[in-house]
Formats: C-alpha cells, structure tokens, sequence
C-alpha cells in the first residue's frame, strides 16, 4: 500500500515536471516565432494588399498607396543596378505605428527592419522608413540573404559586411543624397572622431547587436565604419568580387579568408 502511495507521488511529479517543460517550450517557440507566424499570416489580416508582395496598414489612407508602390519601385530599381541584376522578391510591409511594427519584428530603434527566415523575406517599414533610401538598403540586406541561403547568410557573413553593403545603395551615410566614396566615410568618420575616441574595430562588430550597444553616437559611427569598410573593399574588387564572394561562401569557403584573398587577387 506504502509503495502505491510513493508511485502515485512519483508519477504526479513527473507529470507537473512535463507541464513546467511543455510551458517552457511553448513559450520559447511564441517568443522566436510568433512575428515570423504574424508576417505568414498577412494574407489573412486587415492589411491591405494592392500590389504584390506588399502590404499596407489599415490605418494608412490608400490615396498614399501608388506613393509607397513607386518609393518600391525606385528602390528596386536602385538595388539592381548596383548588383547587375535582382534575384530577392521580399515582401514589404508599410506599419502606421511603432505597436503594429513591433508586432512583426524585432525593434532597434530604426525605421525599417527585415524579418530573414527560410521560408521568406519580409521587409518591415515605418513611416519614417518609407523613403528610398531606408527602402533600397533593406532590399539590399534581402539581396544578399537571397544570394547566399539562409544557412550560409547566418553562419558566415559578419554583421559589418551585411550593413556596410546596404550603405552602398543608401545614401543616408555619411549624408548628401548621392552614393558615396570610400573618401566621404573616412572623412565624416574622422570628423566624428571625439577626442580619445578610438576607431571600431570590425571584429567588435560581427552581430547587428553590437551596431546599437552603447549611444546612438556609437551607432553612428558602427554605421560609417562598415560603409568605410565595404567601399575601400569593392573600390579594388568591384561588384564582380562580391559575386565571386558569394559564390566562394556558397562552396563552404571561410568568409574572411575569401573576403582577404579576393581582394588581394584583385591588387595584382
Ligand atoms: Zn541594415
């Protein structure tokens, strides 16, 4: 009898032990799927979809539709002629607010963001971010993710190149509207630099968090340094050099050995 009433308190323990465990994977597979399960579920919520792949807050009026398709549009357009040719189709998806915005993605603070998973592309966009520029460099981040699989883009490819390659069809940095040289962002960096500042090292820089640890300062000048960087590096390789990068990555090549030997090449 004794041991019956130990099984029973065994099993019960078990069984709340399975409980404690289902609650803990449910709630981590709600909090790094839930806005990815929110972006698939577009096609059945109140935004609007008057082009394709692109969806519109409700709260946004549709007079403003045709404005948002043509900033698209020039965007793409501006994407492709840096990279020779397209191969990303990221959906975009235009928020009113910063609640709706949270609700598909991850926020740092900027006015866009792209959601890269396997099975998608999803651009996410504030009404600040609903300009060229901040439009081109999120296509970009899509372009390369496209290129490359999600494998290879998350595994290999340092936050700094990532961003520093959108800076080349963004031309918020360092400023101007126009695209920029490897001079401009040495320039505005070495303005910048306050006294006893030291540079960013790229290796300080290898995830998108890293971009918005301190100030907005430094966030700034993470930005300058990775566009610094990718502009002194397809100076010498042109865009014929990140084709054969990707290439390299896509036959499990090392990123920063490929990324030194390509330019090297290059040199000679
Ligand atoms: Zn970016």
């Amino acid at each position: 009898m004794k041991k019956n009433i130990l099984s029973l308190g065994l099993l019960f323990r078990l069984l709340l032990l399975s409980l404690a465990l289902g609650v803990v994977v449910l709630l981590v597979f709600y909090v790094s799927f839930s806005r990815l399960f929110y972006c698939y579920a577009l096609p059945y919520s109140s935004f609007r979809t008057p082009y394709a792949d692109t969806y519109i807050s409700p709260k946004i009026p549709p007079s403003l539709h045709p404005l948002l398709f043509k900033m698209v549009q020039t965007a793409r357009k501006r994407v492709h002629h840096f990279w020779g040719s397209t191969k990303a189709r990221p959906v975009l998806v235009f928020c009113a607010d910063e609640a709706e915005f949270a609700y598909f993605g991850r926020n740092y603070g900027t006015p866009a963001m792209v959601n890269l998973n396997p099975l998608g592309t999803y651009i996410i966009v504030l009404p600040d971010g609903a300009n060229i520029d901040v439009l081109s460099h999120e296509i970009s981040h899509a372009e390369l993710y496209s290129r490359l699989g999600w494998y290879t883009k998350m595994r290999q490819i340092p936050a700094w190149f990532d961003e520093g390659l959108a800076l080349m069809v963004d031309y918020r940095y360092p400023g101007g509207g126009k695209a920029h040289q490897h001079a401009d962002y040495r320039k505005k960096l070495l303005e910048l630099g306050l006294p006893g500042s030291r540079p960013i090292g790229l290796s300080e820089l290898r995830q998108i968090e890293d971009f918005f640890a301190r100030d907005t300062y430094h966030t700034h000048r993470a930005y300058l340094t990775a566009g610094q960087e990718l502009s002194r590096w397809l100076d010498q390789v042109k865009v014929k050099g990140l084709l054969q990068l990707i290439d390299s990555l896509k036959a499990g090549k090392d990123f920063m050995q490929v990324y030194a030997h390509i330019e090297k090449m290059a040199l000679k």
